[in-house]
This record gives C-alpha cells, sequence and structure tokens, in this order.
C-alpha cells in the first residue's frame, strides 16, 4: 500500500494542535439517532472518529442523540452498541437525553439575553414567513414579547399547558439572513409523547441544531465531525455556542457521506425494507447494514480497511461496491478453509470401485496456511459433481466432464465418463464413470495430463445443505440516478436472493460453527448463518463469489 498523507480532516487536527489548542488533546464523537440500525455509511464514520482518537491518544464517545422520542427505541440502542463493538471499539456511552435538563437552562439563559422568544404563529404562517432563498422572511409579530412573557411562555410550554404545535421557542437572529438556516430557527416544540429513557416528563423537546453543539460542549469534544449535508448549519452550531455559556466551543467539521453503488443507505428507506418485509430484517445479508454485513460474512477488519482505504473527501461520490467486495475476497482467500459443496448436484456412479466400500482421503484445508492442517474426506462409489460441470456435446474447450473425457476429482482420483442416464424427458441424470486407482491423490503416475479438477462430495456421506446466493438488492448503479417518477422499490433485483435447497456439502460442513466461513471450492466465500444453521439443517450464506470484477 502506498503511504498517503492526513487526509483534510487530520490536516485541520494537526495544524490545531501545532496552535497548542485544547491543550493538546483531542476528543471526537459517533452521534447515532437511535432511530435504526447502523448501515456502512455510519461504518465509516465510526472508523474515522474513533481512528482519528486512536491516532492522537485521545478519546471518542459514541453518544445517543436521542433528542427526539417519535422514532427511537431501545431495540435500536442496543443493536448500535453491538455493531460499534463488533467493528472492534469500546467506547464509553453517553446519551443527549441526560442533558434535558442542560438544554432548558441554556434555552432560559437565551430568553433572559433577549435572543429567543416563544412564536405563537401557526407552523403555516412561519413557513411562509420564511421567505425563500432569494426573498428576505418576515418578522413575526411575536418576535418582540417581553423576556417575563417569554418565560412564562416557555415554562406553559413545559408543563404541557399548550397543545402539539400551538407555539415554539425560537432564537432570534435574523429573518433576512442570506443563510436560511439562520432566520430565527426553532429551539425547542411541543411533543407529549413518551421517551424511550425519560419516559413522560417532558412536553418540550429540543431541536438538533439547538442540542447538538451543547452535547459536543458539554463532553468536550475538540472537534465535531459530521457530513456534508451540516455544512451551511455550521453557523448555527457557532452562533448557539458563541451566544451561551458553553463550557467550550468544538469545531465542527464536515466530510461527504459514503454512498455504494447499488444500494440505498437512508435509514428510512432500509426501515422501510424491513416493514415491508422484503428483507428478512434488519440483519439480511443483502441490507447495507454493519449486522447485514456480518451476517453475510464480511469481517470487521474488512470493513474497517474499506473506510480506510476510501478516505475522507470533501465532495459526495458513488463508492464502486466491487471494492468493497474485492477487501472481503481478499482477506478470505487468506484466512477462509477450503471445502467441497455441491450446489446443483448430478449424481456420478463409479462403476468400476467396489460398492459399499468408503475410503477416507486427506484434503488440505488452506493452501496459503499450511498450518491450518488437513482434513478427511469420505470417497465412495457414488458421488456428486456439479450439474454445470458436465456437458454432453462439448466444445474442445470445455475441461470439464463429457463422454469419454477424462477430469480430475479435487483430493481423489481421475475419472472418465462412460455413459450418460437421462430421463424420459431427456435430462441428464446420472453419469457412469471409471476410475483409475493408479491416480489416487490426484496424479497419474505415467504422467498422463488432465485440465479439469472438479470438486465432489460422496453421496454416502455428503449432507444435504440449504445454501443462500445473494446478488445486489438494486438493479441500479447509482440509485440518485433513478428516472422520474419512479420510486426506489421499483429497482429492486427480483434475483437479489436465490435460495437453493438441494445441495451437497461434505460432512464436516455441517459441524462449522454458525457465523464461520470457508471457501466452497471453485465457487466463492460462504458463512455458516448465524441464525439458521445447525448441523441437522446446514445453511450457507454466500459472503462473495471468487470472480473478480474490482479493476484496479
Ligand atoms: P441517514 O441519513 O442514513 O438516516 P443519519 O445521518 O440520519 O443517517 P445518524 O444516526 O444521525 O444518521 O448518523 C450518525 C452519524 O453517522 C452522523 O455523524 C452522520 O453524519 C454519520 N453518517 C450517517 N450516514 C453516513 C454516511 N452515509 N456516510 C458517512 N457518515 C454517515
Ligand atoms: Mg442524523
Ligand atoms: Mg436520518
Amino acid at each position: 500500500e502506498k503511504a498517503k498523507g492526513p487526509d483534510f480532516i487530520r490536516q485541520i487536527i494537526n495544524e490545531d494542535l501545532e496552535k497548542g489548542l485544547n491543550e493538546g488533546k483531542v476528543h471526537t464523537r459517533f452521534p447515532p439517532e437511535p432511530n435504526g440500525y447502523l448501515h456502512i455509511g455510519h461504518g465509516k464514520s465510526i472508523c474515522l472518529n474513533f481512528g482519528i482518537a486512536q491516532d492522537y491518544n485521545g478519546v471518542c464517545n459514541l453518544r445517543f442523540d436521542d433528542t427526539n422520542p417519535t422514532k427511537e427505541e431501545q431495540e435500536y440502542v442496543d443493536s448500535i452498541i453491538e455493531d460499534v463493538r463488533w467493528l472492534g471499539f469500546n467506547p464509553e456511552i453517553f446519551f443527549a437525553s441526560d442533558y434535558f435538563d442542560n438544554f432548558y437552562d441554556w434555552a432560559l439563559e437565551l430568553i433572559d439575553s433577549g435572543k429567543a422568544y416563544v412564536d405563537s404563529q401557526s407552523a403555516e404562517e412561519m413557513r411562509l414567513n420564511r421567505g425563500t432563498p432569494t426573498k428576505p422572511g418576515t418578522d413575526s409579530p411575536y418576535r418582540n414579547r417581553t423576556v417575563q412573557e417569554n418565560r412564562d411562555l416557555f415554562e406553559k410550554m413545559r408543563k404541557g399547558e399548550f397543545e402539539e404545535g400551538a407555539c415554539i421557542l425560537r432564537a432570534k437572529i435574523d429573518m433576512a439572513h442570506q443563510n436560511m438556516n439562520m432566520r430565527d430557527p426553532a429551539i425547542y416544540r411541543i411533543r407529549k409523547e413518551s421517551h424511550h429513557r425519560t419516559g413522560n416528563k417532558w412536553n418540550i423537546y429540543p431541536m438538533y441544531d439547538f442540542a447538538h453543539g451543547f452535547e459536543d460542549a458539554l463532553e468536550g469534544i475538540t472537534h465535531s465531525i459530521c457530513t456534508l449535508e451540516f455544512e451551511n448549519h455550521r453557523p448555527l452550531y457557532d452562533w448557539f455556542l458563541d451566544n451561551v455559556s458553553a463550557p467550550c466551543h468544538p469545531k465542527q467539521i464536515e466530510f461527504a457521506r459514503l454512498n455504494l453503488s447499488y444500494t440505498v443507505m437512508s435509514k428510512r428507506k432500509l426501515l422501510e425494507l424491513v416493514s415491508e418485509k422484503i428483507v428478512s430484517g434488519w440483519d439480511d445479508p443483502r441490507m447495507p447494514t454493519l449486522s447485514g454485513f456480518r451476517r453475510r460474512g464480511y469481517t470487521p477488519a474488512s470493513i474497517r480497511r474499506f473506510a480506510r482505504e476510501i478516505g475522507v473527501s470533501k465532495v459526495n461520490s458513488l463508492v464502486d461496491i466491487n471494492f468493497l467486495q474485492y477487501i472481503i475476497r481478499e482477506e478470505l482467500n487468506l484466512s477462509a478453509d477450503r471445502a467441497m459443496a455441491v450446489l446443483d448436484p448430478l449424481k456420478v456412479t463409479i462403476s468400476n470401485y467396489p460398492e459399499g466400500q468408503i475410503e477416507e482421503l486427506p484434503g488440505e484445508n488452506n493452501p496459503s496456511n499450511p498450518e491450518a492442517g488437513e482434513r478427511m474426506l469420505p470417497f465412495g462409489r457414488e458421488i456428486y459433481i456439479e450439474h454445470n460441470d458436465f456437458m454432453e456435446d462439448a466444445p474442445k474447450k470445455f475441461f470439464r466432464l463429457s463422454p469419454g473425457r477424462e477430469v480430475r476429482l479435487k483430493h481423489a482420483y481421475f475419472i472418465t465418463c462412460d455413459e450418460v442416464i437421462k430421463d424420459d424427458d431427456g435430462n441428464v441424470i446420472e453419469l457412469i464413470c471409471s476410475y483409475d486407482p493408479e491416480t489416487k491423490g490426484g496424479d497419474s503416475p505415467d504422467g498422463r495430463k488432465v485440465k479439469g479438477t472438479l470438486h465432489w462430495v460422496s453421496a454416502a456421506k455428503g449432507i444435504r445443505a440449504e445454501v443462500r446466493l445473494y446478488d445486489h438488492l438494486f438493479t441500479l448503479e447509482n440509485m440518485d440516478d433513478m428516472e422520474e417518477g419512479k420510486d426506489y422499490k421499483d429497482y429492486l433485483n427480483p434475483e437479489s436472493l436465490v435460495t437453493k435447497t438441494e445441495c451437497i456439502i461434505e460432512p464436516s460442513l455441517a459441524l462449522a460453527e454458525p457465523g464461520k466461513t470457508f471457501q466452497f471450492l471453485r465457487q466463492g466465500y460462504f458463512c455458516a448463518d448465524s441464525k439458521d444453521h445447525s448441523a441437522d439443517h446446514p445453511v450457507f450464506n454466500r459472503t462473495v463469489a471468487l470472480k473478480d470484477s474490482w479493476a484496479k
């Protein structure tokens, strides 16, 4: 790997350190809202924030930005903690909802200094009076309420004496500001909903832009890293921190969010896929969630490497999902044990092999790691090979099995196809072959060469298994390029999951621990499903095919 210089965020941090800011400390945070499971975009942000903390001997907090009671749930909190730990980080955990009293005090501070007011306009009036990017807004008729009036009304809001939508607390900044976010933004709104941690204590909840900077300041965050869409919220982030007695003033830095080809990443859409049962759950192996990637067989190291290599930038772009697949393939090539599984079985009877005899043949587990040792493969008179490894009228360049031709069975013998058996419809249902006992282990003493080597499984000892073949969930490379009037669900790939229930696997595979990954020879990498796999009912997920379509 080529050594790259520090990215633009680390450059900013380096400059701050050179200037002696923050007493030389670096403190970041990852602030998810617990309204869904984490996706790989969050993974990028996690690796960035925790990676920076590690690089600078600093600290990174995991903070739940749980200031909106409507969509937040404990299930999401639990899954987020699990995913962050899975990625290899073990942070101290904070909840923004623990700061509700602080937020309230700061709102009072703004009221007392004449920088906040209770606005009783309707939502529609507020929208109209906000103006447009080219037209200044209009001051609210309630903008000049006295401090005492504002205090009383805000107190009533807190106590639940108003209905939702009756009024809001707003910052008094500038209704003609060219940045729309600065036109007297909302600070608090009334929500008579139960919060997953504070119950019914509050009838008002703070807005993100108001709360977020204070959360950062309370935790002593030095660099508050967020995605580009918050760039024009930064003046507001700074305004709030400048206008109350905040303990410190963190620096907000924006970077481009991760977009992946053939993938949707917004939590709203992912939630929809789950609740409409288009996928089996948040951890469906086709989902771009961290739990989906985990179940698919991706490792934390592969996600971390991906995040490191795509880097951070100031410009939004689309990352090729093949790059992620290339990374996991490279890793598994080194680490995964080899095994044989036949996904589309065709029976082969070896006519000159003794009936009822089974012998055990050794097979290396991993050619790139001798320490992985070997396992014994039962071999007998009847085996299965892959259906498409046989062709009746084969062209010259077909190096697999066809009538009269000889191939090698991996770790076993050479066999020659003598006879083809078909059903009444003409489908090939069995091959009669003969083997050469002299070729045991896969070499011929007379130096005879065969071009093709096939995987196979003993019919007597092989075990029936379910294998799930996954492909992109969507058919469109850039999901931002949807045709007008179309919905992302119009682009669902009908073949994103192909379930094969008649597969035959070598016996050792049935005993695999759930979650363990193997290379199925000539097929790809497959992991035992963490939920559905058992020795009695083996289930494997294809992590990634062997073929590399990533062009470096
Ligand atoms: P979404 O827009 O997908 O619903 P979000 O930004 O609302 O995500 P949060 O829970 O607020 O989700 O995100 C937590 C952190 O993760 C934020 O700092 C956010 O900027 C970052 N993040 C979210 N999506 C991405 C992404 N695609 N790439 C990089 N960082 C992301
Ligand atoms: Mg958010
Ligand atoms: Mg969101």
